[in-house]
């Protein structure tokens, strides 16, 4: 009697154990639950939202070149320098352009110069309409003359006369302005940055940095609506074909 007694002592005791073990397990079950399901809810957080992401469908592609940057200052008068007012006008275009659904590379958007050796940094800037299959390739500058500070006026060079409609397009917005004269169309095509394109290619030199422009070229707002007359001129032809 006493043995059996004894028994069921154990055998309650044993059940007491698996019962407090299940409490304990399934416990611990519901705790490792919630850990998962914080961790990879914090981890779900941590992605990238699923929006639909489509690339912005763009009409074309346009490389703008703010000519020479860096140690190259280019042209420059009483602390006016052709680097920063063609990187002024080239953002001008840019920004006129994107908002015309057209993509915008900048061979430059900082005051830097691609390369040492100036022709090779020319050589780079025009290959970057090639790598981005460009439809335009348009490189802003400014015109220096030592002998003479009368001199005045904007001028576009033209690589081909694959580019002249361009060139026309860009002058006669440039012209609306009515800051200087128009020098009118250029031949360009041993000019470095545009013999070595492969796209249709202008260079527009604004106005002569030393002469009567210095007061519009040394405006940045003026700058400004420059970039937009030569990214109207270039719309009108994105447009034309
Ligand atoms: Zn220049």
């Amino acid at each position: 009697m006493a043995k059996k007694k004894k028994l069921k002592l154990r055998i309650d005791r044993v059940i007491l154990v698996a019962i407090i073990a299940i409490i304990i397990l399934f416990g611990l079950y519901k705790g490792i639950m919630f850990a998962v399901d914080q961790v990879s809810g914090f981890f779900a957080k941590e992605k990238p939202v699923q929006v639909e992401q489509k690339e912005k469908e763009y009409i074309a592609t346009v490389v703008i070149d703010p000519g020479h940057g860096g140690y190259d200052a280019g042209a420059n008068t009483k602390n006016l320098f052709e680097k920063d007012i063609t990187l002024t006008t080239a953002k001008a275009v840019g920004k006129y352009l994107e908002n015309q659904n057209i993509k915008v590379i900048y061979t430059r958007t900082e005051d830097i110069e691609l390369h040492d050796d100036k022709k090779t940094d020319l050589e780079m800037r025009a290959a970057i309409s090639k790598t981005n299959q460009a439809k335009y390739f348009v490189s802003i500058h400014v015109n220096d003359f030592d002998k003479t500070t009368d001199v005045s006026g904007f001028e576009v060079y033209t690589k081909n006369d694959e580019s002249t409609a361009l060139a026309t397009s860009v002058g006669t917005y440039i012209e609306k302005l009515n800051y200087s004269k128009n020098r009118g169309i250029q031949d360009g095509k041993s000019l470095v940055v545009l013999k070595a394109n492969t796209v249709p290619s202008i260079l527009v030199e604004l106005g002569y940095i030393k002469g009567k422009d210095y007061n519009y070229l040394s405006d940045n707002q003026k700058l400004e609506q420059i970039g937009e007359a030569i990214a109207k001129g270039i719309v009108d032809q994105v447009h034309k074909k």
